[in-house]
């Protein structure tokens, strides 16, 4: 199974391509939130953040700054936001990783990830205690 972005990579469809090195493109997003709305892409075609090695978790982070940077200085947002989706449930479409770059205006509403919920300080050290249980895997 072929993603769109394995196809953009190869060059089968077209994008806009903002830059490229041996590890990873970034090019806008066709469906943009916002102006300026960029994906920046592991190429090789792995589907979330759990699946890359180390040096491809390296290579999409540099990228996804150098990117930031440009579209800060290019379109003078008043913030940006990063985001990346694993898995259906999480809003995740296109399986081949990639993350978002979302410049931001003040009053734009285009991104609210989360609804703010309270919890007790035994369901934070509860919660707690279960991940760190599995942090060496
Ligand atoms: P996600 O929900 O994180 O999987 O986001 C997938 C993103 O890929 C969406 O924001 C789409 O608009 C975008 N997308 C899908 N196909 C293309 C394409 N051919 N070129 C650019 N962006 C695309």
């Amino acid at each position: 199974m072929t993603s769109v972005f394995t196809r953009i990579v190869r060059g089968e469809i077209p994008a806009f391509k903002l830059y490229e090195d041996d590890l990873t493109l970034s090019f806008l997003d066709i469906n943009p939130a916002a102006r300026g709305h960029a994906l920046v892409i592991a190429k090789p075609e792995l589907p979330g953040l759990l699946d890359l090695p180390p040096e491809l978790v390296s290579a999409v982070a540099l990228t996804t700054q150098r990117v930031a940077r440009a579209i800060v200085n290019a379109l003078k947002p008043d913030g940006f936001n990063v985001i990346q989706n694993n898995g259906a449930a999480a809003g995740q479409v296109v399986f081949h990783y990639h993350v978002h770059i979302i410049p931001r205006w003040e009053g734009d509403r285009s991104v609210k990830l989360w609804r703010p919920g309270t919890a007790s300080a035994d369901d934070l050290r509860a919660v707690a205690d279960e991940i760190r249980a599995h942090m060496q895997e």
